[in-house]
């Protein structure tokens, strides 16, 4: 892949880390936040244990997603980005464009959705 491109991306996946990196603090702040002062009150309560596990699950996906960017950017470093992790092929430039820290050419994606593939550890 062109110099150009791969700075392209990398500009992407670094805007998309700091963004996520915080989204990520602030979910965790928010759910301090609702230990403080705990309600008494049990219809309280339980939204407050709503609210948390929501945050929690959210920001579950944040962090995974903040994974992927930067194991891309890793890849960037390496000078293995755009290539499947799994097979070696070059990845699609509009599965690229899409999502930059996709890991997966399609044939692969499509493997990993069937469950035939199985997620590599070293993530
Ligand atoms: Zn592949």
């Amino acid at each position: 892949m062109d110099k150009k491109r791969v700075e392209a991306y990398r500009k992407q996946l670094e805007e998309r880390q700091q963004a996520l990196r915080k989204i990520v603090a602030s979910t965790e702040q928010a759910g301090r936040d609702a230990d403080v002062g705990t309600a008494q009150d049990i219809a309280d309560r339980a939204a407050n244990s709503y609210t948390k596990e929501f945050l929690f699950y959210q920001s579950n996906n944040e962090r995974q997603t903040l994974n992927l960017v930067e194991s891309a950017l890793a890849r960037i470093r390496e000078g293995t980005f755009g290539e499947c992790i799994n097979c070696g092929n070059e990845i699609n430039a509009k599965r690229l464009d899409a999502v930059p820290w996709t890991r997966y050419c399609i044939n692969c994606q499509e493997k990993m959705e069937r469950g035939e593939l199985q997620e590599t550890a070293n993530e």
